[in-house]
């Protein structure tokens, strides 16, 4: 590996190599072969020779903040660290896109957008750490995604690495390509399964200059279900986020964050919306939320304030984690069988055991809930179970947006059918058929997919 990458850019040392052995939650683990950075798609393609050669696996390891166990390595596997893929070109304004290197973190590459004027469309609490090519690989959605999309509608083309070392390169930015299959497509969220992301192609947005913050607190879920259905008429394109929390979210983010509940009283659900527009949008608000939530509403008028009040929201993963490993999950469900899908989860983790602590929160204008479970020892195969038929039952999908890695892969099924199953093994077999990357990530056990 050195002869390919530089002595430096080998890790081999035991406690060097520490960081790559647990993922963001510390729910998984593995010790690593060793840990290689290279710099460059040609670097990668041989690196992925090498490993293939000798029959190695090899796990890709962005800004590990992922949170499905898919960037950890299992023991003897090779961690391929993206830092080193670090260029950033320069924005070109007629198209809105720049090119930037798998590695390069979402906050440097907000930055370098912010500078031209434009902006990343999607954004995320990990921005510190999460790298692009992380994010395509996991086709993360983050909190503007009901407004500007997830992802995928940002990237306008890719530079990957196959595991034989063929590289393939679409990083044109041309918006209408219809000349065969869309492989950048296929790569946009496949967990580092089916080849190394080393350039990204990005479409920027231009974000309207003002913006106004509100916190609400409401009495029950549908309430806020019925909050979110009255702000998208109201406000159409004008309303770019839309959050929540429950209670237990609000106590462990007061307390985490050491700071008072910016409401007077204790609310049931927590509702954070986000109003951009050219103009100042403070009237917007104030004509879109009436009745009891005008009562019960905390505003940001201020960028200091504002990011408080995001705050209390975006400090929640780390919150329950830092309260021990938990059970996550993330989920989506069709707005109308929201209050339902919480209420048949409540009841489903009481009867498991009553001393459950569940915490739920996310991304409300998606749909997209996060459900963490805390204070018990659950089996979790059980819990897995239950949980994905309730998501099921309800229309939903087992992972909305942080992907399926190692933490999800028996529980595909019966979010995905066989005959998808099938496919997805058949696009494995073609593009890696050495099965050299992300080994047992994604695609479920034979047995458990019941093929
Ligand atoms: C505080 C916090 C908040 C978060 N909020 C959100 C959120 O709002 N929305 C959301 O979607 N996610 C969120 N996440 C999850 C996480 O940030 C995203 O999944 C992010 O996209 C992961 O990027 P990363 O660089 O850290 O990837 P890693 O964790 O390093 O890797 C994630 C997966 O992608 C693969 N991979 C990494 N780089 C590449 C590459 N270059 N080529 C191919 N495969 C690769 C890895 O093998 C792994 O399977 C959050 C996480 C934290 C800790």
């Amino acid at each position: 590996m050195a002869s390919i990458v530089g002595d430096a850019n080998v890790v081999a040392n035991r406690d060097q190599l520490a960081v790559y052995e647990y993922d963001w939650t510390r729910r998984w683990h593995g010790r690593p072969l060793l840990a290689v950075r290279p710099s460059s798609a040609e670097e990668v393609a041989r690196v992925f020779c090498a490993c293939r050669e000798a029959s190695v696996g090899i796990v890709m390891h962005g800004g590990n903040t992922g949170l499905v166990g898919g960037a950890t390595p299992f023991d003897g596997e090779v961690v391929l660290d993206t830092v080193r893929l670090a260029g950033i070109g320069d924005v070109d304004r007629s198209s809105r896109q720049f090119t930037v290197g798998a590695g390069v973190t979402l906050e440097r590459a907000q930055e370098h957008a912010r500078a031209a004027g434009l902006d990343v469309a999607v954004d995320l609490a990990a921005r510190s750490r999460a790298t692009i090519g992380g994010m395509v690989a996991t086709d993360a959605g983050g909190a503007l995604a009901m407004r500007y999309g997830t992802m995928r509608s940002s990237v306008a083309g890719v530079e990957a690495v196959l595991s034989d070392g063929r590289v393939l390169t679409r990083l044109s930015g041309l918006l209408k390509d219809n000349a065969g299959y869309d492989l950048p497509a296929l790569l946009i969220g496949s967990e580092g399964t089916l080849a190394a992301i080393t350039r990204v192609r990005l479409m920027l947005v231009k974000r309207p200059a003002h913006r106004v913050v509100a916190l609400i607190g409401l009495e029950s879920f549908a309430d806020a279900v019925d909050l979110v259905a009255d702000l998208r008429d109201r406000l159409g394109v004008t309303l770019e986020a839309v959050e929540f929390f429950d209670r237990i979210g609000m106590e462990l983010a007061c307390a985490r964050l050491r700071k008072r509940d910016p409401l007077p009283a204790q609310h049931v659900v927590y509702v954070l919306l986000q109003i951009a527009d050219e103009e100042d949008p403070v009237g917007l608000l104030a004509g879109a939320v009436d009745g009891p939530a005008s009562e019960a509403m905390a505003v940001a008028e201020d960028r200091e304030r504002q990011r408080a009040l995001w705050s209390y929201r975006e400090t929640l993963n780390e919150a329950v984690t830092a309260r021990g490993v938990v059970l996550k999950y993330d989920v989506s469900v069709p707005q109308a069988s929201i209050a339902q899908f919480v209420a048949a989860v409540d009841v489903q983790i009481r009867a498991f055991d009553e001393r459950a602590t569940l915490v739920i929160y996310g991304h409300l204008g998606d749909g997209n809930l996060h459900v963490n479970l805390l204070d018990v020892e659950l089996d979790e195969r059980q819990v897995d179970d239950a949980l994905s038929k309730l998501v099921a039952d309800h229309g939903g999908s087992i992972s909305a947006e942080h992907g399926i890695g190692r933490a999800k892969r028996a529980i595909l099924h019966p979010t995905r059918s066989s005959a998808e199953i099938e496919a997805m093994r058949a696009i494995k077999r073609a593009l890696d058929p050495s099965e050299t990357l992300g080994r047992e990530r994604v695609l479920p056990p034979i047995e458990a997919s019941g093929r």
